[in-house]
Parts: structure tokens; sequence; C-alpha cells
């Protein structure tokens, strides 16, 4: 059965020791919380990887929000996915739509990416959404099953089973908009038969897609009650532990 997962995308926020501490926090909160049925996952920038990694305990995994799309060599500045496994993160974020925006991330380098993460043992949480004007045409469908397709379906189904989706309309992210309930279902229901019929029932029954943009303690639990939303992908409410656990128990 396929897992809801909550995860934090911090984005460039906090610096070291303020998201060490917000680790501990959100550590200590779900120590105290009942909480089973969630994997709780923590997007950190690279250097707090390991950090995160030493203060998040059994309950917390920590994620990368990017890696290269080289193993290795002359890329001044970059973070391999090797490099990211071996602080004992087990996600990386990919393809978030301010990384396709601001930093040209194309669905070529995302296939290079994805396949290095696999093969570091990285779980990619890929991000896939639409811009305002896609769904104000009617394009949305089109977009998201063009980006999975590109950036997704040269993957075996063995490999493709280690995927998580996260479906991030990009005129929700960070804007308080919050695509409604039956939206967000219409396209996760939409991203599952797409990936039915590439990979089968089994395969797409099994994979997780989560919601992301706007997500928070008001709305989380409507959009979780939804048959095919298994999470979400949370940026602005993540930095606060209080916010995130409200999240968090909204299952
Ligand atoms: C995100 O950037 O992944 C995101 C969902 O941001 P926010 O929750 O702030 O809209």
């Amino acid at each position: 059965m396929r897992k809801n997962i909550v995860a934090g995308n911090w984005k460039m926020n906090k610096n070291l020791n303020e998201g060490i501490a917000l680790v501990k926090e959100i550590n200590e909160k779900l120590e105290n919380a009942d909480i089973k049925n969630v994997e709780v996952i923590v997007g950190t920038p690279f250097i707090h990887l390991s950090e995160a990694n030493k203060a998040a305990g059994s309950k917390i995994a920590v994620a990368a929000q990017n890696c290269a799309d080289e193993a290795h060599g002359a890329y001044t500045g970059e973070i391999s996915a090797e490099m990211v496994a071996s602080t004992g993160s087990k996600y990386v974020i990919l393809g978030h739509s301010e990384r396709r925006s601001y930093y040209g991330e194309t669905s070529e380098k995302l296939v290079k990416k994805v396949d290095l993460a696999l093969t570091n043992g990285l779980t990619p949480i890929f991000c896939i959404g639409e811009v305002l004007e896609e769904r104000e045409s009617g394009k949305h469908f089109e977009v998201v099953k063009n980006q999975i397709a590109e950036g997704l379906f040269h993957l075996s189904a063995e490999d493709f089973s280690k995927v998580v989706l996260a479906y991030e309309p990009v005129w929700a992210i960070g804007t308080g908009v919050t695509a409604s309930s039956e939206q967000a279902q219409e396209m996760h229901a939409f991203i599952r038969k797409t990936l039915a019929e590439k990979y089968g029932d089994a395969v797409a029954n099994n994979t997780s897609i989560l919601y992301g943009g706007s997500c928070k303690p008001s709305n989380a639990k409507e959009l979780f009650a939804n048959a095919d939303v298994d999470g979400g992908l949370i940026g602005g409410a993540s930095l606060k532990a209080e916010d995130f656990m409200g999240i968090i128990t909204a299952f």
C-alpha cells in the first residue's frame, strides 16, 4: 500500500543553527504525538543535510532540494546525488517549478538527475504542475502528462515504483491560493490513470502522489481526505514546527 507523506521544502530559508533547531523541535513534537501512518520528511538546504540527519531521529527523513545532473567531476558548485546520499539523506526533491523556471531545469536534465538519484539509493520526489495560463487555457492535463512522460517514463516499472510524485500547480505555490479539493483530486486521479496506462494498476496504486501549493493546517485535512491525495509537499508552512505538525496531524 502506498505511503502517506508530509514533506517540508524549506527552500533557501534557515541558517544552519536555525535549521537544526527546527528539526529538533519537530522531532520533539513527533515524539509526543502518536503518528503512525505518515512519513515525515524535511527538505533542507544542502549544508544542513548532514547535521539534520543526526538531529532527525527515527521519525524524520531528510531530503535535499536538488542534486547535480552529473555523477562527479569538474562542475564547480554542484552537489552530486552520491554526496547527498552520503549525508544519510533518503530523498531528493527534483523538478521543483522554481528550479525549472529560474535555473533552466529541463526534462533532459531531470532524466539524468532522476537516474543518478536512483543509482545512489535516493528516492526522487518529482515535482510537476502547470502555470496559471496553462490551466486557464485548459492545457493543464496535457502539461502535467508531458512532464511525467518526459522526466520519468524512461524508467522501468521497478525503478518507477521508487519515485514519489508531487503535483504542485505553480499558481498555488507561495501565493496563498490553494487548489480546491476538487481540483486536486481531479488532477491526482488523472496522474494515477496516466501511471496505470504506462506501468499498470499495481504500480499506479502504490505510487504516493503529494499535493503542493499553499497547503496549511487549515486546508490540509480537506485536501488529504481525497482518495488520490497521499500527502503534501509543504513550503512556507514547513518553516514553523507548529504549522508543520498541524499538517502532519491532518491525516
Ligand atoms: C513548494 O514550494 O513546494 C510549496 C508547496 O510552497 P508553499 O507551500 O509555500 O506554497
